[in-house]
C-alpha cells in the first residue's frame, strides 16, 4: 500500500480547517467536499510527529495553529489546476506538488479562541474579490497581490511581519522547511522521496 505513511492528523491543539472544504477559498469551489474527501487533514506519520513537537509552544503561548490544506488527493490538485490554470499558483501537476505526497502543510497561528494572528496576507492570499476575477478570468490583480504572500514583503505591518517570522522560526526549528513565496506552506523533506498517494471514494491506492 502506498498510503502507510499517511494518518489522519487530529489533535486539541490544532484546528482542522481544510480551505478546499469550503468555498470562501481562491477557487470559490468546495474541491474537497465535491469528491467526498471532506475536512479532514491526512499528512505523513513524519509530518506529524512534527507538528506534535510544536504542541509544548502552543501552550505556552496559549496558541492554536490552523490546519488549512495537509495531504491533498490528486483528484482534487487536478480539479484546483482546472479552475487556476496558471503557473505559479498550483504546482503544474500532482506529482510536482508536496501536498499530493503528504508532505506539506499550509498553517497559521491562531489565539486560543481560534481566531487566526495577523499575518500580511490570508493563507492562499485569498480575498472575496480577487476570488470573483480569477473565476472571470482575471489573473492581473491578484498575481500583483501575490507579492505579499512572500517572506520577502516588507510593505506589511510590523505585527505582521513578527507574526509571520515568529510561524517561520517555529516550524523551521521543528523540521519544516519553507518557500520563499508563500509565508503558510511548509514542507518536510523533497516530496520526491515520498509516493504520490492517490485517494478516490474513501480509498487510497
Ligand atoms: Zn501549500
Amino acid at each position: 500500500m502506498k498510503n502507510n505513511d499517511l494518518i489522519l492528523f487530529e489533535n486539541p491543539h490544532f484546528i482542522v480547517d481544510m480551505m478546499y472544504a469550503r468555498r470562501n477559498n481562491m477557487v470559490g469551489r468546495a474541491v474537497y467536499v465535491e469528491i467526498g474527501f471532506g475536512n479532514k487533514a491526512y499528512v505523513h506519520k513524519k509530518v506529524a510527529e512534527k507538528l506534535l513537537s510544536i504542541v509544548p509552544v502552543l501552550e505556552e503561548k496559549n496558541y492554536k495553529m490552523r490546519i488549512c490544506d495537509a495531504y491533498r488527493p490528486p483528484l482534487a490538485h487536478s480539479k484546483l489546476l482546472e479552475i487556476i490554470p496558471r503557473a505559479g499558483f498550483f504546482a503544474a501537476n500532482p506529482e510536482r506538488s508536496n501536498h499530493c505526497h503528504g508532505t506539506a502543510v499550509d498553517v497559521c497561528l491562531t489565539d486560543i479562541d481560534g481566531n487566526n494572528l495577523d499575518y500580511p496576507t490570508q493563507i492562499d492570499a485569498y480575498e472575496e474579490k480577487y476570488s470573483r476575477q480569477v473565476a472571470a478570468g482575471n489573473f492581473d490583480e491578484f498575481f500583483n497581490h501575490l507579492k505579499k504572500a512572500r517572506h520577502d514583503y516588507t510593505e506589511a505591518s510590523d505585527l505582521q511581519i513578527k507574526n509571520r517570522e515568529f510561524l517561520k522560526n517555529l516550524m523551521e526549528t521543528h523540521g519544516f522547511s519553507s518557500i520563499e513565496h508563500e509565508w503558510w506552506h511548509y514542507n518536510i523533506a523533497d516530496f520526491a522521496l515520498y509516493p504520490l498517494a492517490e485517494w478516490k471514494n474513501g480509498e487510497f491506492f
